[in-house]
């Protein structure tokens, strides 16, 4: 990972106002390395596109710098910034046919026919679109054109990439192989791409660092597995994944590890995140593959509470278990379908338990 200091894009303190009065982003710093496939992820309006936006310069920022390989680039105009983009709905000219729309990004830069020519082939060959370059966009399917858009972007050899929900309009499977492609593509070319989606399985699947966002700020900036083992909120906790939660109040605070009386009365071990103080309110949040139900398999120091089975799903290769557990009829157990994994049956009372390393204490 790149420091700050040799970021390839840098915003600084970069704020957004489209009313003058309410912020849209509110102080983003972020940092993006050369060659990283960096994700920002999170609800509708939560100012993802915005910050693309004034990346891409088709927005200004109201407040802050922002840096393209050490240059302030607040004041240069989109086409001179040499980004490459794609958008859900950034169409393809329909008049046009799909070795036309290339050539397009290639003529405004005042490239001549022989290169051009070979920047096309060499552009469709890469998205598998070598046979197509004289049909019109209306003549390809969804996926098709989405994967001109992704050739069009990539034609000039942009250093940088951006991408706005480029996959929203396609259908699973297909979104699924596009993200392949497209990870395949950065790391084939050693492109940046700075990647928006509100799909937190495709963010975790294609980024080498996600940023969350929410109502304008990053709420947490890692790694998938860092973000989904150690989500630094509650927000990041339930916006990815799922995630048990059990609220109580701080009853002690240790090193590294507090107890946390639940509403219900039991006393737990937990992993303190962004709780400080005994007798602050918390939420305790266990991820529902940390969960065992056989007491044998319990770990040393792990907890225990009682729980009575209220559904119980065979999944084939998972098992899925809802739980009546310290009040909550909403705690779910994720098995796998291992040998001597047990079935279990509505009505039983069994008992549950886990690392204390795996329940986090969150903020409310
Ligand atoms: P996201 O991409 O995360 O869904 P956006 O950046 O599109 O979020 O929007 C952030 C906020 O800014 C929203 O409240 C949205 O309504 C508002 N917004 C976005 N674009 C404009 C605009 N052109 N004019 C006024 N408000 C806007
Ligand atoms: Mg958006």
């Amino acid at each position: 990972m790149t420091s700050p200091n040799e970021a390839f894009v840098a915003f600084e303190h970069v704020q957004k106002s489209y009313d003058g009065v309410s912020l849209v982003v509110k102080d983003l710093n972020l940092a993006i390395g050369k060659g990283e496939f960096l994700t920002m992820l999170g609800p509708s309006g939560s100012g993802k596109t915005t910050t693309l936006m004034m990346l891409a310069g088709f927005e200004t920022a109201t407040h802050g710098e922002i840096k393209l390989d050490g240059t302030n680039i607040n004041l240069v105009p989109p086409h001179k910034r040499g980004i490459g983009m794609v958008f859900q709905n950034y169409a393809l000219f329909p008049h046009m046919t799909v070795g036309e729309n290339l050539s397009f990004p290639l003529e405004v830069r005042g490239m001549g026919k022989s290169e051009r020519e070979a920047k096309i082939k060499r552009a469709l060959d890469m998205v598998q679109m070598g046979a197509f370059a004289n049909r019109r966009p209306a003549q390809l399917s969804g996926g098709q054109q989405q994967r001109i858009a992704l050739a069009r972007a990539l034609v000039f050899d942009p250093k940088l990439v951006l991408m706005d929900e480029p996959l929203g309009a396609l259908d699973k499977q297909l979104r699924e192989h596009m993200q392949f492609e497209i990870k395949h593509l950065h790391e084939s070319l050693g492109i940046t791409v700075v990647y928006v989606t509100h799909d937190q399985g495709e963010a975790l699947t294609m980024s080498d660092r996600v940023a969350v966002f929410n109502d304008g700020r990053i709420q947490q900036l890692a790694s998938p597995s860092d973000l989904y083992e150690r989500p630094d909120n509650s927000f990041v906790a339930g916006f990815i994944g799922e995630n048990n939660k059990l609220p109580g109040v701080i009853e002690a605070m240790g090193q590294g590890t507090c107890t946390v009386r639940l509403a219900t009365g039991e006393v737990i071990d937990a992993t303190p995140v962004n709780v400080t103080q005994k007798g602050q309110k918390t939420m305790v949040s266990i991820r529902p593959e940390r969960i065992e139900y056989k007491p044998e398999m319990f770990p040393e120091g792990a907890h225990v509470l009682d729980a009575e089975v209220l559904e119980f799903i065979y999944m084939g290769d998972m098992f899925r278990t809802r739980l009546r557990v310290a009040g909550s009829e909403d705690f779910v157990i994720k098995s796998r379908n291992t040998q001597g994994q047990r079935m279990l049956t509505p009505g039983e009372k069994i008992k549950v338990g886990w690392h204390p390393q795996d329940a986090r204490a969150l903020d409310p």
